[in-house]
């Protein structure tokens, strides 16, 4: 599995957008501009990227399509159609059959299977909305930081940023799932590629018509003129969504698939397809995914998907153990602390084969692990990773305060050297898993001569030491092992247990916090899909009992869990290259939340039991835990987006 795209393909993609940002309209006048018109068909033409289909290679199609769209290319590429957009009031009149339209977009394909004519259809036309979307941003976001209001530009106002903050993370999403059906059209069976596509496509239409609109709500008055491009991008989106079927009855098909196939087909082990995006396994991992596979079969724990009942909690540390000791936990990890040095791809194998086979998600350490690998010195990493990884010994993570949230810099809680030894004192809160710690990660302030930030250093506490008092809190779904208070009034530290140096702690805790937001560090993904498929088997075991509103809520969770499956896939396969740290891990973030919410509400809608009423309770806390979604939003739009801050 690598996903990553190959050089040619990046090469194609430069080419396309090249093409189109020299003979694509860059004003709506220019849409009525013949010659220019002529031009770019011709050098179209001459690409032979018409023809890319004819060598199956819908990727490759794919990236074309996309980077025309972006550009708002207005000729023919993979079928007519999307000419119409430029003609005012055509869109809706190509509610045509779904078989003229699959003969529109693959002509030469007429005579293959009508699944797969279909699928084509859908990945491509998801390509499209990506382009789309994409084209919308670039264009909302340069005129945001242009366009002056109350004398700043309207970019550094947090409602506009937190728009296209949102706009950005939707069209991230729609561009996992709209590369992986677009891959499924060559590599899957054609019910499967179908089933894929539709995913792809409720995912990317619902994405593509709301990103539109905010590019229209950033212009203000601008936006609503015919001279401005915004409603050009509105309209092809509208075209490229009635294609094939919008959000509605795509929702249908995989509603209709989930309730009848397997969900996940991987395809073959894929030895031919090197060098190009592979959502396959290679020999080794099929290999690695069938030993996992029988070990799963007589080592499910039977527990819930975590953190949504105390019997999670309860059965967690051996759970942890049984993965460790089997050779299946710390996957991509150094093998000197424990780990397997595998790519990090596996995980991705991991956390779908634990979805599959309804076991409890893997321990979700990582972002601990991490930090401590990049700024822990030699005798930190020997002595603490080893433990973390084995899970012999506990940890929790002492940031936040009752004064020190979303703004933890302001943190109050002091450690001040006495000898050997650095000495605690302070008041953290909503310290998960604080109870039954052996450790903790103290953010604690060595310096108030400083700025805030540079006056923080990090700590591994004893837990079990007189300094140190538990005040367990309950959540609102009445769980009592979930987090709790921790006061420090004493609590001992031997100095050679800081990690890093002095006033490195704000560099530790970034770290920490930025994996503490990716799925793929967290395993999160398993425990979304294992709860979709618990509601997907109670609706099977009696359709009747389920009204259309709550089949709704299951399709969305279904599509919205896939995504980040895929969305991981990316992650992970660019992980290949090395760990690079940015703000991503913030988009990830916000997908991550939107998935347990859709999840949450689906379990509302369709469980009916505490169980479910838990669940759903338990996701509202996705959006405040490891940095609120206000906050990621603030990070996309000026660390990703580069809007201005005022
Ligand atoms: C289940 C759970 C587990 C947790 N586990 C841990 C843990 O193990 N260790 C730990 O240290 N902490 C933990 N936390 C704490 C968590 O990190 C904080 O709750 C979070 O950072 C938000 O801080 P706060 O609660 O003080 O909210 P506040 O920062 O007070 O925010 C309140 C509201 O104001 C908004 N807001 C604040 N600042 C801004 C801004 N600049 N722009 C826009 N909106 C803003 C927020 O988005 C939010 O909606 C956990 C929390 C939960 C819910």
């Amino acid at each position: 599995m690598d996903v990553r795209l190959s050089q040619e393909q990046r090469a194609l993609q430069d080419a396309a957008a090249r093409l189109v940002a020299d003979l694509g309209p860059r004003t709506v006048a220019d849409l009525d501009d013949a010659e220019r018109r002529s031009k770019l068909d011709a050098a179209l033409a001459a690409t032979g990227w018409r023809e890319l289909r004819n060598d199956a290679s819908t990727v490759e199609a794919a990236i074309v399509a996309e980077e025309l769209a972006r550009g708002l290319a207005d000729v023919s590429f993979i079928g007519p159609v999307l000419q119409l957009v430029a003609q005012p009031g055509a869109i809706r009149a190509i509610a045509r059959p779904v078989r003229d339209m699959a003969a529109d977009l693959t002509g030469a394909f007429a005579g293959i299977p009508a699944d797969a004519d279909i699928a084509v259809g859908l990945a491509l036309t998801c390509a499209d909305l990506v382009g789309v979307m994409r084209g919308a941003i670039d264009l909302s976001t340069a005129y945001a930081r242009d366009r002056k209001q109350y004398g700043a530009a309207i970019g550094s106002f947090q409602a506009v940023q937190h728009l296209l903050a949102d706009a950005f993370v939707a069209m991230e999403g729609s561009r996992s799932v709209a590369l992986h059906a677009a891959w499924a059209v060559d590599a899957l069976p054609p019910a499967d590629a179908l089933a894929a596509a539709a995913i792809a496509k409720a995912y990317c239409a619902r994405a593509a018509r709301s990103v539109c609109e905010t590019a229209i709500q950033v212009h203000g008055g601008i936006g609503n003129t015919w001279d401005c491009l915004a409603h050009v991008y509105l309209r092809r989106a509208l075209t490229a969504i009635d294609l094939f079927g919008g959000v509605g009855p795509n929702l249908d098909r995989v509603l209709t698939d989930f309730l009848r196939i397997s969900p996940t087909p991987h395809g073959k082990p894929a030895e031919s397809r090197e060098g190009s995006v592979d959502f396959s396994d290679s020999p080794d991992e099929a290999a690695f995914r069938a030993r996992l596979r029988d070990w799963l079969r007589d080592n499910n724990p039977g527990l819930p998907a975590s953190s949504t009942s105390d019997a999670y909690w309860a059965g967690q540390a051996s759970w942890h153990h049984a993965l460790f000791d089997a050779g299946f936990f710390g996957l991509s990890w150094p093998k000197a602390i424990g780990g397997h040095e595998l790519p990090s791809v596996y995980d991705v194998i991991l956390d779908e084969e634990l979805a599959t086979a309804g076991t409890p998600p893997r321990p979700s350490l990582g972002y601990l692990v991490q930090g401590i690998l990049e700024h822990g010195n030699a005798d930190i990493q020997a002595r603490f990773l080893p433990g973390i990884v084995s899970g012999q010994e506990r940890w929790c993570q002492g940031f936040s305060e009752p004064d020190a949230g979303s703004d933890l810099a302001a943190l109050r809680t002091r450690a001040e050297r006495d000898g050997d030894d650095f000495v605690i004192t302070g008041h953290k809160v909503w310290t998960s898993y604080s109870d039954v710690a052996d450790w903790c990660l103290v953010l604690a302030r060595t310096d108030a001569a400083v700025p805030k930030h540079k006056g923080l250093s990090a700590f591994v506490v004893a837990m079990d030491q007189p300094g140190i008092e538990q005040r367990p809190l309950k959540m609102i779904n009445g769980m009592t092992k979930e987090f709790g208070e921790v006061i420090f009034d004493g609590a001992r530290v031997p100095a050679s247990h800081m990690i890093g140096d002095p006033g490195d702690g704000w560099r530790l805790a970034m770290t920490v916090v930025s994996h503490e937001r990716e799925p793929g560090e967290l395993g999160y993904v398993a425990r979304y899909k294992k709860t979709a498929h618990e509601l997907t088997e109670s609706v099977r075991a009696n359709p009747a009992a389920y009204g259309a509103e709550q089949s709704r809520d299951l399709a969305w969770a279904i599509v919205e869990a896939e995504m980040l499956r895929l969305h991981v896939c990316r992650r992970l396969s660019d992980r290949l290259d090395g760990i690079t740290h940015g703000p991503e891990g913030s988009v990830d973030k916000l997908l991550m939340t939107q998935v347990e919410q859709a999840v949450g509400h689906a379990a509302l809608s369709i469980g009916g039991d505490e169980a479910s009423l838990s669940t759903y309770l338990y996701s509202r806390a996705q959006s405040v835990m490891g940095g609120t979604s206000q906050i990621q939003r603030n990070l996309v739009a000026t660390r990703i987006l580069k809007l201005p801050t005022k």
